[in-house]
């Protein structure tokens, strides 16, 4: 097999040496392991559930999705400047390993693979780190030099809505994103124009009309305001928000689209799970004085269906959650909302995580698994960054947790998370707010979920929080070493992991609540290194998807 791929490498060499001499340009040598590459992401036909939305609805999202559309095109160009020409000779492209070229190109909306440290698998050049933003060049220096020297454009160089060029005379061109990606942004707030007088819904007439505004003006702020306020059956979550495309200095957003339906009755379960939260800070494992019963809850949370996905909001890994907006003024003025994507986390609960089970758990534990477990695990772990030490106390002096404990914060806060949505469960239960079915699922639920994210690395803090976990659950005998037929996996001892649970809860929320770095790093020093047993699980594991790959064909028939 491995041969048979070398071969068809071979015949591209060469097909690209073809392109060359027409004075088409582009290297468009294939990775000869580009199907295993692909294979890393399942497939998956996503659908949302749209039964509740009315004729009015439907028409609304057959514009929203024409604008959604619409940010793929210019997040292909905001990742590459060269992308658009690749793109077109792809399609030409002819031979074995073509097809799956052109989809991992989409998968990774360019030639560089996001699941390899961005190595190109399409041609050899290496991705500039200012990707599409700004001249591929560009050296931080340049840049830094640019600010010094004209600092009444400081403000527009870093903006996170302009894209820098440099005029023949070496000096800065600065283009808003309105100019820059006005072929698209037009179209695309004609679309939500036309979406915003459809609905009935006010809410949503707002958002739309303000951000159409907003792709011509480069000023988001009132749409994003408007964002927070959205309460409609179908949404829109679009424009430029997050900026890690920009790896020069993380200042450019990257546009994106998620097109979602409400869920009602799982919002409804959400909203009683928020009346319990000052309750669940109270019957946290720690001191009083540790508790934090003044914080607020007011961040809202929603739970919907994904329609479609499009540009940043597409591509690589999929998300199952996000948080917006960025825009501090926001956030001061509003807070932020976690918008929790249900039919993407079942997608990845029945493709990814239940395999998993297979090769990890005993046959017994895996049988178990339940996507409801799974669901609730993962609504607790959000609603579980909002308990616990935040402002704390340290020599006397007021101070934030996320300051004292510096580059490990969010791997500890990650793990405390988890820890805590499993340990909310327990409690909701036994308090009778959730059912007692869910008991006998939650326990291999969580462990493999535990090597679900230990995958994506084992070696860096976030894998070493995950990895602690169940090191730390091990030595409390809560999970203990298959026998027999389940050698080599693993299962939970249901006498002994409420407390496992409940202690590790415990350890972390006093590391957190004391602002202690140096106790923080031994805890993940102490129990974050993967045993020989535990590579050996993740080495089986390297046969399975890493991530899912969503078709949208009901968001297609739906755009007709
Ligand atoms: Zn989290």
């Amino acid at each position: 097999m491995i041969r048979h791929a070398l071969l068809y490498g071979l015949t591209f060499v060469f097909a690209a040496v073809a392109f060359a001499s027409s004075g088409r340009a582009a290297d468009l040598t294939i990775a000869p392991d580009i199907e295993r590459r692909l294979a890393q992401f399942a497939r998956t036909d996503m659908r949302a559930d749209i039964s509740a939305l009315s004729a009015e609805d439907r028409a609304v999202l057959k514009d929203l999705l024409r604008a959604a559309a619409l940010m793929d095109e210019i997040f292909y160009r905001q990742v590459s400047s060269e992308n658009a020409a690749l793109r077109e000779q792809l399609k030409s492209l002819a031979g074995p390993l073509a097809e799956p070229a052109r989809q991992y190109f989409e998968v990774n909306k360019g030639p560089w693979d996001r699941l390899d440290g961005n190595q190109p698998f399409l041609g050899t050049k290496a991705k500039p780190p200012g990707a599409g933003f700004y001249p591929e060049d560009m050296s931080k220096q340049e840049f830094e030099n640019w600010v010094k020297a004209y600092p009444e454009r400081r403000d527009a160089m870093t903006s996170f809505t302009t894209v820098i060029g440099r005029t023949p005379e070496r000096r800065p061109d600065i283009v808003a994103y309105s100019k820059a990606y006005h072929e698209w942004l037009a179209p695309a707030a004609e679309a939500l124009r036309a979406a915003a007088a459809k609905t009935s819904n006010a809410s949503l007439k707002k958002f739309l009309t303000l951000r159409a505004d907003a792709f011509l003006s480069d000023d988001y702020f009132a749409s994003d305001m408007a964002w927070m306020d959205l309460d409609a059956p179908v949404e829109v979550t679009i424009g430029p928000y997050e900026s890690y495309e920009d790896d020069l200095f993380g200042y450019k957003a990257s546009y994106e689209a998620y097109v979602t339906v409400a869920l009602p009755k799982e919002s409804a379960a959400l909203s009683a799970f928020k009346n319990e939260l000052p309750w669940l800070e109270r019957n946290l494992p720690i001191p009083e004085e540790h508790k934090n019963l003044k914080r607020g809850t007011d961040s809202p949370i929603r739970v919907v269906d994904i329609v479609a996905t499009s540009g940043d909001g597409n591509r690589g890994v999929q998300s199952i959650a996000y948080n917006l907006p960025n825009d501090e003024r926001v956030r001061q003025a509003k807070g932020s909302k976690k918008v929790m994507l249900r039919n993407i986390m079942r997608a990845k609960y029945d493709q990814i995580l239940v395999p998993i089970a297979g090769e990890v758990l005993s046959p017994a534990d895996a049988k178990r698994l339940s996507w409801d477990a799974y669901f609730n695990e993962v609504l607790h772990h959000e609603l579980g960054h909002g308990l616990g030490p935040g402002t704390i106390t340290k020599d006397g002096q007021p101070t934030e947790v996320r300051l004292e404990l510096k580059d490990l914060y969010s791997a500890l806060e990650e793990a405390k998370a988890d820890v805590m949505g499993v340990y909310d469960i327990l409690a909701l239960i036994e308090k009778g707010v959730m059912p007692k079915a869910l008991l006998e699922a939650l326990e291999p639920t969580y462990v493999a979920g535990l090597f679900r994210s230990a995958r994506f690395g084992v070696h860096e803090a976030h894998g070493q929080g995950v990895v602690a976990q169940f090191n730390y659950l091990m030595k409390k005998g809560a999970i203990v070493q298959g026998v027999g037929d389940a050698k080599g996996k693993y299962r939970t001892d249901s006498s002994k992991f409420a407390g496992g649970i409940k202690d590790l809860l415990h350890d972390m929320l006093m590391l957190e609540a004391t602002g202690d770095y140096e106790g923080t790093k031994k805890f993940l020093e102490t129990y974050g290194q993967a045993s020989p047993e535990m590579l050996q699980a993740f080495e089986r594991l390297k046969k399975l998807p890493v991530d899912i790959r969503p078709v949208y064909a009901q968001a297609a028939e739906l755009a007709k």
